[in-house]
């Protein structure tokens, strides 16, 4: 038997060591792309491993007991990422989402998270902090997590269907202990918690109502978020793809809705009401309808790599700079600068039908996988 040969991890997808800057000026909290978005949001992933097999982010075929995840010495540690956490705040970073893979597998996350609490933006402000789950490590870790400071929670639940549910997440695991961990995270104060279901249609749509009944009059948050062309392993096909409009349309007739004003410039979701007053939900409609005028949002992987886009194919080695000795007016510039350079908008260009969107969708190179970069 021939072994399986293993690439180096860390080369998976392309990089570049950012420049530093000659002229190095302290971050002033505000800080501006090519199309004058700001940079507010921060999503670190902090492992690319996962007890899940969703089909659509780590699909079995792929994502088998052969393949090569990151090894140890590769991942940031949590001072690393407390670092570099506090730069990108300095530039005006005020949200912070940890995510993967499964955050929750990561060793110690509570640290981390304990860590980052800590961390104010340049007028004083606490960091708004949550974390994204499929909650099969919840019910053991809630109190934890809200101990350390955490403040929120999202948590990844594709059907109520117990059946339904496993075939989701491939691995055979319960509906009922997601739920549990639902309700050890209510009962550890960690909310609002936001419930998100991905729709792929004739996989789990048939679900939509039954999980709009379940958190109807409860303070769980559910948002349905379309399917989206991540990735080059999923084998994604837009006739999967449920547009939210429909998902609206669906539900709408069972019980009433009425739009919501987004709560923030940048927000993902579209929000809706129950007009019987019985709570909020919301859809993310990543494919049919494009956000990224007002995306201000960006990528850390877990071996240090500043993603500008969840479609984007080149990473910015921060982690070079971190161990190669750079200080931090250093990084910080550099970071500055990547942002400033920042042009993408994939979602809009696809939408438009652009060359340049069709390109990237032609596989080559390589676009950077969800479980690698977090959602
Ligand atoms: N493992 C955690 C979880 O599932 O919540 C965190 C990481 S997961 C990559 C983050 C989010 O991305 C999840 O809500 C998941 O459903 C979503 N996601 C993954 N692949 C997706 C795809 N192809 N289209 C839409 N959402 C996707
Ligand atoms: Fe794992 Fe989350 Fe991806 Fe599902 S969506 S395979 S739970 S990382
Ligand atoms: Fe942001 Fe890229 Fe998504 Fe557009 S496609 S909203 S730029 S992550």
């Amino acid at each position: 038997m021939v072994d399986k040969v293993i690439p180096l991890a860390d080369h998976r997808y392309a990089s570049a060591v950012p420049i530093i800057p000659a002229d190095i000026t302290a971050p002033t909290g505000s800080l501006h792309d090519q199309f004058s978005r700001p940079l507010r949001d921060l999503r670190i992933s902090v492992t690319d491993r996962c007890n899940f097999r969703c089909s659509y982010c780590m699909p079995k075929a792929v994502f088998d007991p052969h393949y090569d995840f990151l090894p140890h010495g590769s991942l940031l540690g949590f001072e690393e990422i407390t670092r570099l956490a506090r730069l990108f705040i300095a530039h005006g970073v005020h949200k912070i989402r940890l995510t993967g893979g499964e955050p929750l597998l990561r060793k110690d996350l509570d640290r981390l998270v304990s860590m980052l609490s800590k961390l104010r933006t340049p007028d004083g402000h606490a960091i708004d902090m949550t974390l994204t789950t499929n909650a099969s490590l919840l019910a053991k870790k809630a109190q934890a997590l809200r101990d350390a400071g955490l403040q929120r929670i999202t948590v990844s639940l594709d059907a109520l269907d117990d059946a339904v549910f496993r075939r989701m997440n491939d691995v055979d695991f319960p509906v009922a202990d997601v739920l549990k961990g639902i309700e050890a995270a209510e009962r550890a104060g960690l909310g609002p918690i936001k419930v998100n279901m991905v729709v792929k249609r004739g996989s789990n749509d048939h679900e939509i109502l039954p999980m709009a009944a379940r958190f109807r009059h409860t303070k769980v948050i559910l948002r349905f978020i379309e399917y989206v062309d991540v990735g080059a392993s999923n084998g994604w096909r837009m006739d999967e793809v449920l547009p939210s409009a429909e998902i609206i349309e669906r539900i709408n007739v069972a019980y009433p809705l009425e739009p919501l004003e987004a709560n923030d410039r940048g927000e993902t979701a579209q929000r809706f009401r129950y007009r019987d007053g019985g709570g909020e939900i919301g859809v993310i409609s990543s494919v049919t309808q494009a956000f990224c005028r007002d995306c201000n949002r960006a990528r850390l992987s877990t071996e240090g790599k500043l993603f500008l886009c969840l479609f984007a194919t080149r990473g910015h080695d921060l982690r070079a700079l971190l161990r190669g000795g750079a200080n931090d007016l250093e990084i910080a510039s550099a970071i500055g600068l990547v942002w400033q350079q920042r042009e993408d908008r994939y979602s809009e260009l696809r939408s438009t039908g652009s060359a340049s969107a069709q390109a990237l969708d032609s596989g080559e190179p390589k676009r950077i996988e969800m479980h690698y970069i977090g959602g």
